[in-house]
Order: structure tokens, then sequence, then C-alpha cells
């Protein structure tokens, strides 16, 4: 039904005395939650307060409060790529569409903090600059389209959205980045997955863990593959919340059943107060070992650390490729270059 996503999002819990209606806080939490912007959909809020790990990531903790060495409100160098108001070209062949700053749910380690949430945010009068960057570069193939959560955008506002993308003859690949299916099940209806279909969208979903796997979005999952919609999924590795074998693979095995792949297991980006939940590289190595031979292939993603400062995503498969150096890791992207994550022992 259309309306009920519209009165989940309505009703989103944004006061430290919203939460406590739902869930008792500890006073740590309730001292963050009063001092900062956060906010939740009932829906995920119902799924959250009976997981310990989930639990974590939506509500604030005051451990945000501390900036560790290396750590950065833009940790990827985004905004040193932004060719047009919405836009930021990183890889020769891609860009990144930035088409909203809005979220249901506000994620405690996002990378794009900088901007999610925040009501600056250019509007999409500004899209046009953006438009016509991508049709005036033939060398742009793929475009992700992500912000904030773009599947939170109404179907007319995507329709119109794509159907310029598409326009573009040299645009060959459409994605949109999205958390909606974990955290905003319901907006999974039959006229969204119609305008995705028309215009051959692949979707990049974000899942943390297996307890996101509920009924709904298993439904709403299955809803878009048999509208024929890609799908593919990008896990972040957090601390305490998905950093051990068991977890990954019940979360990988369960992305799979619902026809989504499997695809990045991110190291967590050293954005502004995320120490508490970054785990060492060598722990993110160890992890993904460990799930070769214990599950299938294809359950298998890539671990990858997105090199800061903007040098891409480079898959790591080995303590080969690293070499620590002090309170950081080095490595080498795509094109040779040596990116340092920051990561104190
Ligand atoms: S869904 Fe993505 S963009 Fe939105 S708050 Fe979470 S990590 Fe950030």
């Amino acid at each position: 039904m259309d309306s009920e996503w519209k009165e989940e999002l309505a009703g989103r819990i944004t006061t430290a005395d919203g939460l406590a209606e739902v869930v008792e806080l500890t006073d740590d939490e309730r001292a963050a939650a009063e001092g900062r912007v956060f906010a939740v959909t009932p829906y995920y809020l119902s799924v959250v307060r009976n997981s310990a790990a989930l639990r974590k990531t939506v509500i604030p903790r005051s451990a945000e409060k501390y900036r560790a060495i290396g750590e950065l409100a833009d940790p990827l160098g985004e905004e040193n790529h932004r060719v047009a108001p919405n836009l930021i070209h990183t890889y020769p062949d891609k860009v990144l569409f930035l088409v909203t700053a809005f979220c249901p749910v506000y994620c405690r380690y996002c990378t794009r903090s900088r901007m999610v949430g925040k009501n600056e945010f250019k509007t999409t009068s500004t899209f046009e600059e953006s438009f016509q960057y991508i049709e005036s570069h033939p060398e742009i193939r793929d475009v992700l389209i992500s912000g904030g959560d773009p599947l939170a955008m109404t179907d007319d506002a995507l329709d119109k959205l794509l159907s310029r993308i598409r326009a573009v003859p040299h645009v060959r690949m459409v994605r949109i980045g999205s958390k909606v299916p974990a955290v905003l099940p319901q907006r999974i209806t039959d006229g969204l997955c119609s305008i995705l279909r028309k215009h051959r969208v692949w979707l990049s979903l974000h899942f943390i863990h297996p307890d996101e796997l509920t009924p709904e979005t298993k439904t709403a999952c299955r809803k878009l593959a048999d509208s024929g919609i890609g799908m593919f999924s990008q896990t972040v590795l957090l601390k305490g919340v998905n950093d051990d074998t068991q977890t990954l693979v019940e979360l990988f095995y369960g992305l799979l059943e619902i026809n989504v792949k499997p695809y990045y297991l991110l190291q967590c980006d050293p954005v502004s107060g995320s120490a508490h939940f970054r785990t060492p590289v060598e722990k993110g190595i160890e992890l993904i070992q460990s799930l070769h031979g214990k599950i299938s292939g294809p359950a298998i993603p890539q671990y990858v650390i997105d090199a800061p400062g903007g040098g891409g995503k480079v898959p790591i498969l080995s303590s080969a490729q690293i070499r620590r150096e002090g309170d950081e890791v080095v490595f080498q992207n795509y094109e040779g270059r040596e990116y340092r994550y920051p990561d104190p022992m």
C-alpha cells in the first residue's frame, strides 16, 4: 500500500523520549541521544529492540563524540571530486549522483554523516548541472544514484530522475544504493517495482546483520526479484555487530535465499566518531578467509577497503597486500598508488 510507507516515514522516531517509549535506554544512550541528530522508523526500531547487535548501529552512544587519529568528516575525499552540486566523479567511467540527504534511518557509522540528515543539502532544482555533466562526458558508463536514500523519494521524482539518466546513450548501467528493504520494506510497492523494472535499475543494498532479514524484508526482496530487479549487497564490517564468522555466514546465506548477491564486505570508513565500530584490517582478512570452504562461492563477497582520500575500493585478499606502519595500514589501489588507512593497534 502506497500510504503505509509514508506513514512509517511520518512516524520516524527522532527524540530520546520517543526512543524510550519503545526501548529501555541506558544512561549513556539517553545522554547521547539527547545531544545528537538521529532517526529510526517505527518498523526498524521494532527489529532493533530485539537485536543487541543492531541496537548499536542506530541508537547514539557517547563514544561517537570522540574523533580518533586519522578520522575525517569526509574520509573518502568525495568533496574534492565534486563536479556539479550533486555529482561526484572519481573512477573514470563512474559517477556518484547524490540525489537526497534524507534517509529513513541514520546509521551511526555513516560515511556521509557530513550531509545525511542535514537541511542545507541541495534540492532537485540543482540536478540540471549534474544531468548536463553526465550528458557531456561520454566516458561515463555507470551512474550510481545514492545520497541519503534515493528510494525514500516519491515514485514520480524517481521516475523523472531515471528517465533523464536513461536517455543518455553512453550510460550503460544505473544503480541505486539503498537500505530501504531493511529499514522500510513497506516502500517496495508494485508501483516502485514497475519504475525500477522500466529503467532497468540494479540495486546495491545495504545489509549488516541477519536480524535484518525479517519476513517483511524477505517479502520485499522477493518482490523485487520477481520484478526482474538485479540486487547485490554491501555489508559494512562493524565491531561487536557482525565481526564473527557465524554472523556473516548467516547473513550471506540469508541474502542469497532472497536473491541478493553478497558483493562487498566493507572495512568501516574512518569517519569522525567511528573508532568504536572499526575492526583492525587484519581481523577483516581473517574473517573473509574463514568463509572460504565454509559457504558456497556465490555467498562470499569481496572484502574491500575504500581507499581514504578517494583511491577507490581495493579488494584485500590476503595480508601480503598490506603493510602495517604503526597505527596505519598501507596498501595500493588499482592504479598502483599507495593509500593509508588509519587503524590504531
Ligand atoms: S542508509 Fe546509508 S546513507 Fe543512509 S544513514 Fe545509513 S549508511 Fe548513511
